[in-house]
């Protein structure tokens, strides 16, 4: 009889657990994205947080200038395009740069899967153009993640409740990424762009401006919805009412960029006024004769995005995003009222969560432009913001030197306190 003779199995210390830093999302701008070599670089980023440690979701925009291009694609073709069609055109941008992610992360030894808005179980209304998300179903994406792969998203896109494609929004992929961050429980929502984080003003057109280190939700909200384009609107709404914290910061380097969260004290102590900013994409309009009720509410149908609403007397101004021009002009159009588009104007706003308890804010701003020698036409106020409506061309100039007049390029405006 032959007896087996089993070989002892050496002791061994069980493998290390892998360190688990929960689930990420990282987002990745257009400008992020833009070549074959930025493609590799953004998914090295990936790989490295995956070995990290953490399940990783990417979301990416399409490659640079890609849905312009694809909108001006469509307007060649047609003047005004339908909105489903267009929607079918414009979401394949991010559905190319998510493919192609995809394949660098496999080029670099590790599992990865790209999928497209419906695919990942992103379920939004029928409004095409700007659709809310309504649900994420999220399966698809645990799925992938507990197979150890590393998960694309196509930004921007959903399906519909009528099971068409749709698209959130311009900027919209901050949104894809926000959503999917409350809906996977992220312990962050990684904003990467091609700016080092959220600053006093564009640091494209104020060079001396100001990285901050943390804005609350509701001066982002303010700022974002005023032009400082660096977050969609939405998203930090969305952010905010889901508490996902958003880290935005720069692709290119490692450095900590801004966050957003939660307003504590010493982001009140530090200063009372955060950004300076501009948007020059809003069309105001002047209408006479039409009864607030009814013209509010032929805009909402119509899914034109109000923003500011001002009476002055008989005749109501309010303003609304360039790209809802068409579907205002039809609403007033069938209201019958007398209006007027102003598009020879620009806004530029002063935000600040310290505006609420430093009085004498408006007065230094309003000196300000009067120095300068520029008339708001039209002004607004929340808690936290002043907007003044001023000459297209005069923007740069009160935004630098409104900019100046509250002191953010001192380095402290930069409010440190991590
Ligand atoms: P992405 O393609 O990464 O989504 P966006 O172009 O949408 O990037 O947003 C980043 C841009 O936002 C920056 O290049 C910058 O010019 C602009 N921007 C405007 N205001 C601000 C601000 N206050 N802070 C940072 N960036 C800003
Ligand atoms: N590509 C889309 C846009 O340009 C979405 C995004 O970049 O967030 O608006
Ligand atoms: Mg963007």
């Amino acid at each position: 009889m032959t007896e087996t003779a089993y070989e002892t199995v050496p002791a061994v210390e069980p493998a290390a657990p892998e360190a688990r830093l929960g689930t990420i999302v990282m987002k990745f701008g257009g400008t992020s994205v833009a070549d074959p070599e930025k493609i590799r670089r953004v998914a090295a980023r990936m790989v490295a947080a995956r070995e990290a440690g953490a399940r990783v979701v990417g979301v990416v925009s399409a490659m640079g200038q890609h849905t312009d291009e694809l909108v001006a694609l469509a307007h060649a073709v047609s003047p005004r395009p339908k909105p489903r069609e267009l929607d079918m055109l414009i979401s394949v941008g991010e559905r190319i740069s998510c493919a192609l992610v995809a394949m660098a992360i496999s080029d670099l030894g590790r599992d990865a899967i790209s999928l497209t808005g419906s695919q990942a179980g992103i379920v939004t209304d029928t409004a095409h153009g700007k659709a809310k998300i309504v649900d994420i179903r999220a399966k698809r994406i645990h799925e992938a993640l507990d197979e150890d792969r590393i998960v694309l998203v196509a930004g921007f896109q959903g399906v519909s409740t009528a099971y068409e494609v749709t698209t959130l929004g311009r900027g919209g992929s901050d949104m894809t990424a926000v959503a999917l961050a409350a809906a996977v429980g992220a312990d962050a929502c990684e904003i990467y762009t091609d700016v080092d984080g959220v600053f006093t003003a564009d640091p494209r057109l104020v060079p001396r401006a100001q990285k901050l280190h943390a804005v609350s939700y509701e001066e982002m909200l303010e700022m974002a919805a005023s032009g400082a384009r660096v977050l969609q609107l939405r998203s930090v709404e969305f952010a905010r009412n889901h508490d996902v914290r958003l880290h935005v910061r720069s692709t290119f380097t490692d450095e900590d960029g801004t966050w957003v969260r939660e307003e504590d004290e010493r982001m009140l102590e530090k200063a009372m006024i955060s950004g300076v900013t501009h948007t020059v994409e809003e069309a105001v309009y002047e209408v006479r004769g039409a009864a607030p009720a009814e013209l509010f509410g032929a805009l909402a149908d119509a899914g034109v995005n109000v923003d500011t609403v001002i009476q002055i007397g008989p005749e109501l101004v309010f303003s609304a995003p360039l790209e809802d021009r068409h579907d205002a002009g039809d609403a007033l159009g069938r209201l019958g009222a007398a209006w007027e588009e102003r598009s020879e104007l620009g806004k530029v706003s002063v935000v600040g969560a310290g505006m609420r308890s430093h009085p004498g804010i408006a007065a230094r701003a309003f000196a300000t432009l009067t120095e300068l020698g520029i008339e708001p036409r039209f002004v607004s106020t929340s808690p936290i913001k002043i907007a003044f409506y001023v000459p297209r061309d005069d923007v740069e100039r009160a935004v630098t030197a409104l900019h100046e007049t509250f002191e953010l390029s001192r380095p402290e405006a930069e409010r440190q306190h991590a």
